[in-house]
């Protein structure tokens, strides 16, 4: 392979060698400079003269060098073996320096700017910034994703697993995992009615609407979701349920003060509700059957506020936090 190379790219047949080619330049610099016969003596000029005749060596030895190297003779004088070595040494440093900025990349350092070899820095760095672009519009979608998963697209309300998932962040929460907390569940009452003499579209508008009264009544931290059809599902942190019941009076007020007019005829609205008590986690970490058995006591309750007459609350009479299910259980 090496005697290959060097006879088809490096030594082109009939290529003078190089020392000769110096000597025939010296001599045609020689023959330039020729003074008058007797010149007087010009140090400067015998000085310059010296200085091109080592230079050209140079530049001999350079060429002997340069095609030793391309025919992959690195021993080749011993000279410039430092040379070789030194910017080996260099190389080496860069791309160790190269290697420490990729790997911070890799652990997600995108702010890395890379300076090394020119045009290789310019497409690293627009690697990583496409990568950036990337990661960013990735981000945008599962956040879009998430919101689209997350919520009722009728009422724009949480739906019941991002409740659960919302309840299990707030009850455990270190502002609330001491105090006790409130459920309060509603239900619109006799809402098929509603569908049967206005038509589905005022049965949406009358959900959209009470969905925006119920987001309006609560505080910032409370959370809010569309349980079922025509259900609600509240959660009120940190409060007890007595207060939680006058909540829940608030809203019902709101929902039968509410004016709806559809095609002309005013659309009456009430709503029934259940409320319970949550006792403080404290330690404990949140259980879905934790939440669900007291989802279950504010349902009873509010099965109790339809058979009572609907458009009135039950449960959270009792404040005492630590009673809970017994509270507001239906044995009440
Ligand atoms: P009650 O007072 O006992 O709660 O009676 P109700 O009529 O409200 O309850 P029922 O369970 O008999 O009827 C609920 C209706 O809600 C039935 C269903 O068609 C309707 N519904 C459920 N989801 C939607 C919805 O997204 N849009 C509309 N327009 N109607 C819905
Ligand atoms: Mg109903
Ligand atoms: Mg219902």
């Amino acid at each position: 392979m090496k005697g290959e190379f060097r006879s088809e790219s490096v030594e082109r047949e009939g290529s003078p060698p190089s020392a000769e080619l110096a000597g025939r330049v010296v001599r045609a610099v020689e023959e330039a400079l020729k003074l008058p016969h007797p010149a007087p003596a010009d140090e400067a000029l015998l000085r310059d003269v010296e200085g091109l005749d080592s230079l050209l060596e140079e530049i001999a030895a350079l060429r002997e060098f340069s095609l030793a190297m391309a025919r992959g003779e690195l021993d080749y004088g011993a000279g410039h073996r430092g040379v070789v070595i030194g910017a080996l040494k260099g190389l080496q440093a860069n791309l160790r320096h190269l290697t420490w900025q990729a790997q911070r990349i890799a652990s997600g350092d995108l702010d890395v700017r890379v300076n090394f070899l020119g045009q290789f820095s310019e497409a690293f760095n627009s690697m990583t910034d496409q990568l950036k672009g990337t990661l960013r519009e990735k981000d945008r979608l599962a956040a879009r994703y998430k919101d689209l998963s997350d919520h009722d697209p009728l009422t724009g309300l949480y739906n019941r697993s991002a409740f659960q998932e919302e309840a299990a962040r707030l009850l455990t929460d270190e502002l609330f995992r001491e105090r006790s907390s409130a459920l309060i569940m509603s239900d619109i009452d006799h809402f098929k009615r509603i569908n049967d003499s206005f038509g589905h579209q005022c049965g949406d508008e009358v959900l959209r609407r009470v969905s925006g009264l119920y987001r309006a009544g609560l505080r910032q931290e409370d959370i809010v979701c569309r349980y079922g059809g025509e259900e609600f599902l509240i959660l009120a942190p940190g409060i007890s349920a007595g207060v939680a019941r006058g909540i829940a009076q608030r809203l019902g007020d709101a929902v039968r003060e509410m004016r709806i007019v559809w095609e002309g005829s005013p659309v009456a609205v009430t709503a029934s509700f259940g409320v319970c008590a949550l006792p403080p986690l404290g330690q404990d970490g949140f259980t879905l059957r934790f939440l669900r058995e007291h989802v279950q006591i504010a349902d009873l309750n509010l099965y109790r506020a339809k058979h009572g007459g609907r458009d009135q609350v039950v449960g959270g009479d009792c404040d005492d936090a630590d009673a809970g299910a017994e509270c507001c259980g239906p044995e009440n």
